[in-house]
């Protein structure tokens, strides 16, 4: 006979694997209440600490060049186009002097699959980047943007990620995962990598010793069954590399896009796909909210019903403001936002270590 969905809750609380259709069946079937305390409960268990987390960097989006076309996507222009571009140095230094400006300590560094640039021109960016700004980390360049290059310079993918690695690319933002099975990317995003080859960009980066993060954009034409095929996928992945520092899911925000007319996923949906993601992701240590799509309020409710972080303040968002979902706050804002859920709000680095105002400490979380 088949658990209840309380008791498959209660198991998760306690640590125990879930299996898929375990997932599935809370997805479907818990009530709400019932989701977020155990949601809870689990981040509870893996983050007794009093505080919760954010992070300050910059998304700087260094192309809108693309060839991938993905239907959900309101940000990509073709090469002729009157509003493609490429970022110059000058301006990519000034928003990196920006951000270190408002204390910030890393640039989230990426763009569209574009046609004519290759590994020398990514190596050479890091190195001068590097040697610019040697307190900034590059978080950059998601796994689709790893896998064209690899192509355009005609290299095998673990010599590209080596190249970039020595270069100065210092973490992997895990964009571009969208859902990993190939049924949906087939439909949303067919000329883009597939879903073992995004996988297998991650595995290759975690297997050079490189960390990074692994995301998830839901609310398009996927099934509820396939959100948890891709958790499971990743799952797999981190047993086998513990490379993913965080999970990050989102809903997809239709303006502009192909896809514009499709119902949005609202609060609730969210919540609820955090939540199960929580109990599911058994050996991912943290979750961010994702206040960028859903607002500062859903975010800050997001830390009771799993998140344990707030993600990044983001100075700058081009991708998600392109569909005309444009949520803004200063740090203020955001640390208030954790205070009044009931925690105390710390600020943390890409690896996930507190990082203090100048004079303070840094002292290392518990990450597995
Ligand atoms: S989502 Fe990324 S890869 Fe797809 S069209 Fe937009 S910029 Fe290109």
């Amino acid at each position: 006979m088949p658990s209840s969905i309380s008791n498959l809750l209660e198991r998760a609380v306690v640590g125990d694997r879930l299996s898929a259709d375990d997932a599935l069946r809370i997805l479907h079937n818990a009530e709400l209440a019932s989701l977020a305390r155990a949601a809870n409960a689990v981040t509870q268990r893996l983050h007794p600490e009093p505080y919760r987390t954010y992070n300050i960097d910059r998304n700087i989006n260094y192309t809108n060049i693309c060839t991938s076309g993905c239907r959900f996507c309101a940000f990509s222009r073709h090469a002729g186009d009157t509003d493609a571009y490429l970022i110059s140095r000058e301006d990519l230094f000034e928003k990196i002097r920006g951000t270190i400006d408002l204390g910030g300590n890393q640039i989230l560094l990426q763009g569209g699959l574009h046609p004519g640039l290759d590994i020398e021109w990514y190596e050479q960016l890091f190195r001068e980047i590097r040697e610019n700004f040697p307190e900034i980390n590059i978080h950059g360049l998601s796994p689709p943007e790893i896998y064209h290059i690899a192509q355009i310079s005609g290299l095998p993918l673990a010599t590209v990620i080596a190249r970039l690695r020595d270069a100065g690319l210092g973490s992997l933002p895990g964009g571009g995962a969208e859902i990993l099975v190939d049924r949906v990317r087939k439909k949303v995003s067919p000329c883009k990598v597939s879903s073992d080859g995004w996988l297998d960009v991650c595995r290759q980066w975690h297997r050079q010793g490189g960390r990074g993060t692994a995301t998830m954009m839901f609310g398009h034409l996927e099934t509820p069954a396939e959100r948890i095929e891709h958790l499971e996928r990743l799952r797999d992945l981190q047993d086998e590399t513990s490379g993913f520092t965080a999970f990050i899911c989102w809903t997809f925000q239709p303006g502009n896009t192909d896809l514009a007319g499709s119902p949005k996923i609202g609060a609730f949906g969210y919540l609820r796909m955090l939540a199960v993601s929580r109990l599911f992701l058994d050996n991912f240590q943290n979750l961010q909210a994702s206040w960028v799509t859903q607002g500062l309020d859903t975010g800050q409710a997001a830390l009771l019903f799993g998140a344990n972080d707030m993600g990044s303040l983001m100075i700058e968002e081009n991708v998600v403001a392109a569909t005309g979902t444009k949520f803004r706050i200063d740090e203020e804002q955001l640390r208030r936002a954790i205070t009044r859920a009931g925690f105390v709000p710390r600020r943390r680095n890409v690896f996930y270590h507190l990082v203090e105002p100048p004079g303070g400490d840094a002292r290392p979380m518990n990450v597995s």
